[in-house]
């Protein structure tokens, strides 16, 4: 006992806490299955690298500021059938980042843009890509007190840094000249530099208003689609299924009949 006490109080010192933790399990079932040292000791090693790992992706994951986790898996690619499935293996491969190319995801609410970017995210931490997340509003008004403070080549450079850097609900809002501007460097400064993963909800003809310039919006454009790969998402709303099925709203334009037998049945007694 004294040995395993001296043992597990080395391994402390060594700073391998979490080998510290099992030590005497896995001792007791090496001596159980008369393991030899050498697989004994992997396996003990084993332990404290597998949890570093997960406090390590941990870590970075907080520091991606990612609101929520997302999952691929999550996905029903069965109710979004605009989502090409193989093109998003072939995203979550991360060859794109390699490129510094950009992922563009386009759709109403509720298709699903944010959920598949924040499991992009978490795909490329996991494969210990850096990655940066904030919305376009956050994202100007940062850009904004920087540009306030004398202190926007720094911001910029803090934004050039994760290989990936999400950009969340572009279109929401309309943009002020100063807000368009700040959004233009920012991609300009990443170009072919660093990836970008966009989220929008406006169709690239409308991005024209959304900036309250054409000519700037072409400029931005131009950049943003130079390397890119634009998920085009249609159908209906992932938040209103349930209430849709329950016949709560309409049946989407693009799903005749069958979402929900009651609104079609009063759509042809209109008829
Ligand atoms: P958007 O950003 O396009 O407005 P979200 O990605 O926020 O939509 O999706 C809304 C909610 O629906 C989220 O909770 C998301 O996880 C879920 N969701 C959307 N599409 C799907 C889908 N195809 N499979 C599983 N969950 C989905
Ligand atoms: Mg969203």
């Amino acid at each position: 006992m004294l040995e395993l006490d001296q043992a597990r109080a080395q391994l402390e010192t060594l700073r391998m806490p979490f080998a510290a933790e099992v030590l005497e399990s896995r001792l007791q079932q090496a001596t159980d299955k008369q393991s030899t040292y050498v697989a004994f000791l992997i396996d003990l090693l084993g332990e404290e690298l597998a949890q570093r790992l997960k406090r390590t992706i941990q870590t970075k994951i907080r520091m991606a500021r990612l609101p929520y986790q997302k999952t691929l898996a999550e996905f029903d690619f069965a109710f979004q059938p605009s989502v090409d499935k193989k093109m998003i293996d072939e995203l979550a491969t991360m060859n794109f980042v390699r490129q510094a190319a950009n992922v563009i995801l386009l759709g109403p609410p509720g298709v699903g843009k944010s959920h598949l970017a924040l499991a992009l995210a978490l795909e490329a931490l996991l494969k210990g890509i850096a990655v940066y997340f904030t919305t376009v509003t956050q994202l100007v008004e940062e850009l904004r007190r920087a540009h306030h403070a004398n202190r926007l080549d720094a911001k910029m450079r803090q934004y050039l840094r994760p290989r990936i850097l999400v950009v969340d609900e572009v279109g929401y809002l309309p943009m002020d000249a100063l807000a368009a501007n700040l959004f233009f460097q920012l991609v300009s400064t990443r170009y072919e530099r660093g990836s970008m993963i966009l989220t929008s909800n406006k169709s690239f003809g409308d991005w024209g208003e959304m900036f309250g310039d054409s000519v700037l919006a072409s400029a931005i454009l131009d950049r943003l689609l130079h390397h890119s790969h634009i998920l085009n998402i249609r159908g209906q709303s992932y938040r209103l299924k349930d209430k849709m099925r329950a016949g709560v709203y309409g049946v989407p334009p693009d799903k005749p009949a069958a979402a929900s037998d009651r609104v079609s049945a009063k759509e042809n007694a209109h008829a």
